[in-house]
Order: structure tokens, then C-alpha cells, then sequence
């Protein structure tokens, strides 16, 4: 059986130009993409797309999806809790039109294979399993006045974003633990975050030794190492160590972006999580402390995309948004388009993201041979970005092949 996409303008993201083609599905693949007539056989779905905007599948490469409360320093909630949370951020994210996601600290091949298996019905998960963190630094969610080790209550709440790793033969230990299970690439706090109480946003973290030895055991895997990072010094340091994608990288500048282009790396900017924790995280009981890290952040957070833009650096999308503010997560989309084209935002959602992740030619375009990650818009996301930002211009989202939402 075959699902047939007539009539639609389809986005060609090597072109940026929309082609008027008809998409033949099978298997969960694009078989054929063609401006010829495509004949029906019994059984077969028709899909009339006449008048709307086929993109690909949208990409998010910056996701916690475990996070089920915005103060990621909470005590204690039952797996099962976040379990559930975790089902809920990737349907609603799939129904977003977010056919995968990368989470960059949390989730495991136990969510991945329930996505997989359908139980979940939700976003394609990669992830990296718990992110790598000194003692003290952004993985470290231990309050001040908790003096004891890492390890149980802490690692059975919400907040196990990230696991405790120190000198090289403990950043080796949790690097080769994480690829034992799963994880497809390493995850670094390589400086201070706003969420974790014990330090500063300006704070490098991580010595240079450990950070080769990780690079390592990236390489040794051949893939690669992410970092959460904010500082230009620390941002000139991880890319000294080969840290191929930098995450969220507010404190951008122009002779560090020079350095990124240089060496190939990613930026992946992360606008709305500040935006939204800044509107809305008192709200949530995002401690003062936090909010007020925020600040010193915020504006810089679309200033990094101009620089970024400016010097060639390649941009992904990412959101890093945590518990009820994941609803937030399209918005990205409106901030970003406040400094660059709607395209622009798109190919990085879709086209960069794909690379980020690895998967170029089978995720993140409409080609032959793709997996079948499809959505068919109302409107022209290009000239308006609201067919993306307001669901209910998504009319049809197709993950490997199967509809998860048709209102055409
Ligand atoms: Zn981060
Ligand atoms: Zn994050």
C-alpha cells in the first residue's frame, strides 16, 4: 500500500525554492517525487494537496524531554511521573510538526524504543543519555546546604539531566557508560548554566585534559561531542577541543563565530527558553537566583544568531525549554524571524538540523530515499511564519510514512 501526496508545493531545501510534485510513500520512505501524473493502485491513500506547502518534518536539536518541572534543581518525582511527562513533551511536540528530536541530557533508549514500538506516539528521539558535568557545575543540582555525594536521591529525580564526572579516568568511565547505552553522541556542560545553583553563566568548566579525553571517546565512537557553553572564552575553548556543536552560545562574538566557521562547528541557538523562563518562570517557581542569571543572557541569545549569521557559521534550532514551557516550543520560529529570514529558520530546523544529527539525505528533506517526515501546511511558511507557529495551519503530519494528524 502507497500514500500518494498530489499536487502540493513541495520545499526543496538544497534550492530554498518550492517545486510542485507529487510524493509517492512506501515503507515509511519517499519513493518517488515527481512533476508526472502518479496512477493509484487498490488500497492506496490519495492525499490532495492542491494549493498548500509540503516542508519537511521539523527538527529540534536541543530538547530535555524528561524535564517534567521548569525548576530542573526539584527534589525527587517517581519515574513514572516523568515517564508520562516525557510521553506527553513528544506527542505534543509531534503534533508541533517536530518529527524528530534530539534530547541533549535526560532521555534513554527506554523512551527512544517506546517511541519506536508506538507506545509513545510521539518524535523520533536521539539522545545522548545524562550529560557529562564536573562537580559544581551545570549538571550539578545539589543544593548548597547538601553536602553529600551525587548519586541517590539525586539521580532518581527530575533533575538527572546530567551525571557527576571528574578527571580523565572518570570523564572516560561516564563517556564509554553513555555510548553503552545508546547514546549516539556526548553531551558536556563545558560552563556555568542559569539553572543550577553553584555557578556562574561566565564560568568555564572542564580542564583541558578531560575535555581531550572526551573529545577521545567521541572519536573512538565516530561521532561527536555536544556542549552547553555561553562565554566566548569558553566557547574558543571547546572548539580547541574539538566540540563540533555549541549550544545555546549567547556571549557570541565576532572573532569567536570566525573561529566556529573555521573549524565547522554548529552553533545551536536555544532564543525561547530565555524568553519564556524571563516571562514566565516566577510562575513555575523558577528560583530568584535563576531569573536573575536570565538577564545576563536574554538579549544576547538573538544578537549570537546576526553574529553567527554573519561569519557563515552553520545555525541549528534548538528550544531547551523545560516542563509546562515546552508548549512554547514553535516560537522559536517568531523569535528567530526577528533577526533573519523565515527560511533561514526553517533550512536550520530541517537541512542543518539533519546534519547536526548525522542523518543528511534521510532526514530533514523531501528527496528520493528520505524517510517520509512530511507536513502539509495551509499557508506559505516563507512569506508567513505563523503556517508553522499556529498549529492549526498544520494540516497534515506524517512520521515515517504514518499520519499522526490530518485536518485537511
Ligand atoms: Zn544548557
Ligand atoms: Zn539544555
Amino acid at each position: 500500500m502507497k500514500t500518494i501526496i498530489r499536487n502540493g508545493q513541495v520545499l526543496n531545501v538544497h534550492t530554498s525554492r518550492y517545486e510542485k510534485k507529487n510524493i509517492v510513500v512506501e515503507s515509511g520512505k519517499i519513493t518517488t517525487l515527481t512533476e508526472n501524473p502518479v496512477t493509484a493502485g487498490q488500497g492506496d491513500v490519495i492525499i490532495d494537496a492542491e494549493g498548500k506547502y509540503i516542508i519537511p518534518g521539523l527538527i529540534d536539536a536541543h530538547v530535555h524531554v524528561t524535564s517534567a518541572t521548569v525548576d530542573l534543581a526539584t527534589p525527587q518525582l517517581p519515574f513514572t511521573y516523568i515517564t508520562c511527562c516525557a510521553a506527553k513533551n513528544l506527542s505534543d511536540a509531534l503534533q508541533r510538526g517536530f518529527t524528530t528530536v534530539r534530547d541533549v541530557g535526560g532521555a534513554d533508549f527506554g523512551l527512544a524504543m517506546a517511541v519506536e514500538n508506538g507506545l509513545i506516539l510521539g518524535s523520533r528521539l536521539f539522545y545522548c543519555g545524562r550529560a557529562l558535568s564536573q562537580t559544581g557545575g551545570h549538571g550539578d543540582f545539589r543544593a548548597m546546604t547538601y553536602d553529600g555525594e551525587y548519586g541517590a536521591p539525586m539521580q532518581t529525580s527530575a533533575t538527572s539531566i546530567g551525571r557527576i564526572a571528574d578527571g580523565i579516568t572518570e570523564v572516560r568511565r561516564a563517556c564509554r557508560s553513555e555510548f553503552r547505552k545508546g547514546a549516539s553522541f556526548i553531551k558536556i556542560m563545558a560552563a556555568g548554566g542559569v539553572a543550577s545553583p553553584g555557578d556562574r553563566v561566565t564560568d568555564t568548566q572542564y580542564s583541558s585534559e578531560e575535555l581531550t579525553a572526551i573529545a577521545e571517546e567521541a572519536e573512538a565512537k565516530s561521532t561527536y561531542v555536544a556542549a552547553h557553553v555561553y562565554s566566548a572564552k569558553a566557547i574558543r575553548i571547546c572548539l580547541d577541543h574539538g566540540v563540533r556543536t555549541i549550544e545555546h552560545g549567547n556571549l557570541l562574538d565576532d572573532e569567536t563565530a570566525a573561529l566556529m566557521k573555521e573549524k565547522e562547528a554548529y552553533l545551536i541557538p536555544t532564543v525561547i527558553t530565555y524568553d519564556a523562563l524571563a516571562r514566565r518562570g516566577a510562575e513555575y517557581q523558577f528560583p530568584e537566583v535563576s531569573i536573575n542569571k536570565i538577564a545576563s543572557v536574554r538579549v544576547q541569545a538573538l544578537e549570537a544568531v546576526k553574529i553567527a549569521r554573519k561569519h557563515g557559521v552553520k545555525i541549528g534550532f534548538g528550544t531547551d525549554l523545560l516542563g509546562p514551557l515546552w508548549e512554547e516550543q514553535s516560537i522559536e520560529f517568531t523569535l528567530r524571524s526577528h533577526v533573519e529570514k523565515p527560511i533561514d529558520t526553517i533550512l536550520s530546523a530541517t537541512k542543518i538540523n539533519a546534519e547536526v544529527l548525522n542523518q543528511s539525505g534521510t532526514l530533514g528533506e523531501i528527496s528520493e530515499q528520505a524517510t517520509a517526515d512530511i507536513l502539509i501546511l495551509a499557508k506559505d511558511p516563507v512569506e508567513d511564519i505563523s503556517a508553522i507557529t499556529d498549529s492549526r495551519n498544520i494540516r497534515v503530519v506524517m512520521k515515517a510514512g504514518t499520519i499522526y494528524k490530518n485536518t485537511l
